[in-house]
């Protein structure tokens, strides 16, 4: 899960890092008010959106040599006018593709004097197992560039978990960042905050790029991305509440609220399955048979006629699905209830691309009969290969 960079510095913050004061406003009309609470005499008025290169970003229908998202201003008075301009238009930067993100929210922060912009991250690097540093003295810009032309300028540094943080790992990136006097000591210190929000949070990446130098000397954290690993969310309702849904894809957000697991694809074939391990094999045998999934997704061991209803759903809402493959062995759930439950969607969704269902194991027979006897246009498939050749069939011709 991803949130956005005013709530990281507010986490990080509350952590004890050196954030810019700042304020967020979701409509033009509270900006004045809000940049007016700080002091300037610079404020920086900031597109929130869960995607990176706002600065270097272009806005639809910009004119030419307008800013991106990440503009500075010399007055409340413009700080609250470049935020009225960007609110509620669409920012297209590397990393949001070519449709861009709408911006519903922007920060706008205490500008800062800067002298250096250094890139710091910590993640789980998973070729040590262990959760690492990554510094470069090439901060404020795209690491991918850095990374692809100079990639010596990118260092790391993996923690020992039987150790944990250690004041040696904070003054090995304060050296290699070229770090003297008080920002060396400041480094050692705030790479320990970071990293225990790190942990304690579950993060699955904390990316700070830049981090400055600020024109006093001092060390501060001028931009953060942080991501969170899902599977560990249950255990944190405050970072829960973070979630900014208009930022997910709606598909995947109602999946999540059925405790589906789904997860959009590229290609023209819908799938639900039972289980993870058959959800890949179908996958893998629309491949062999020359189509694409559209999409992965486990209905899980007991699911119920709502959740089957709800998966259908999802997948007839993806405009890219020309047919649908079901393919269920019922062991803990039966046929039966999948067979009522795919009726049942199809008669509350329609039906307007080819279905081929596949079921397998408890009273298969009796939901072979459901769906023979429902006077719907739905293919049955005897074993995996015949309906993975079938639905693949009825969508290439
Ligand atoms: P990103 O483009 O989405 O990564 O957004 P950032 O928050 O990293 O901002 C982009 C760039 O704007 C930074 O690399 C800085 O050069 C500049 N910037 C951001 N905040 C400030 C600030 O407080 N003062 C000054 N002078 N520049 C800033
Ligand atoms: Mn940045």
């Amino acid at each position: 899960m991803n949130i956005h960079e005013y709530q990281a510095k507010a986490l990080l913050r509350s952590y004890g890092a050196p954030v810019s004061d700042g304020r967020v406003v979701l409509k033009a009309e509270e900006a004045k008010t809000a940049a007016g609470e700080m002091d300037g005499p610079l404020w920086v008025v900031k597109a929130q959106i869960h995607a990176g290169g706002r600065g270097k970003g272009k806005f639809k229908e910009a004119d030419a040599g307008e800013k991106g998202g990440v503009r500075l201003a010399r007055s409340v008075e413009e700080a609250a006018e470049e935020a009225k301009k960007m609110l509620g238009r669409t920012l297209v930067t590397h990393q949001t593709g070519p449709a861009g993100k709408q911006v519903n929210r922007i920060y706008i922060e205490d500008g800062s004097g800067i002298t250096r912009e250094l890139y710091l991250a910590i993640l789980v690097d998973r070729a040590t197992s262990r959760i690492s540093f990554v510094c470069s003295t090439e901060g404020g810009m795209d690491i991918e560039e850095v990374a692809a032309h100079t990639p010596e300028k990118i260092l790391s540094f993996s923690v020992d978990p039987a150790t944990g943080y250690q004041a040696f790992h904070g003054r090995r990136i304060a050296f290699s960042l070229g770090l003297t006097g008080p920002a060396m000591k400041q480094c050692v210190g705030l790479m320990g905050i970071l990293y225990k929000a790190f942990v304690e949070k579950d993060m699955e990446m904390l990316e700070v790029n830049p981090l400055i130098i600020t024109d006093k000397g001092d060390l501060k954290v001028l931009d953060a991305k942080v991501s969170f690993d899902g599977n560990a969310l249950y255990r944190h309702p405050d970072i829960q509440a973070l979630k900014d849904e208009s930022e997910e894809d709606p598909k995947e957000l109602a999946a999540q609220k059925f405790d589906l697991n789904y997860v959009a694809l590229d290609g023209e074939i819908g799938c639900m399955v039972n289980g993870a391990g058959l959800a890949m094999a179908t996958m893998d045998i629309i491949k062999l048979y020359g189509a694409e999934p559209a999409n992965f997704l486990d209905v899980g061991g007991g699911a119920t006629k709502e959740k089957v209803t709800e998966a259908f759903k999802i997948i007839t809402s993806d405009p890219n699905v020309k047919g649908i493959l079901v393919n269920i062995f019922g062991g803990i759930m039966r046929c039966d209830v999948i067979a009522e439950g795919v009726l049942a969607a199809v008669k509350e969704v329609g039906l307007k691309v080819p279905l081929v269902v596949r079921l397998e194991g408890t009273n298969v027979d009796l939901g072979k009969d459901i769906i023979r006897n429902s006077g719907l246009n739905v293919i049955a498939g005897d074993n995996l290969a015949d309906a993975a050749q079938k639905i693949v069939k009825a969508v290439k011709g």
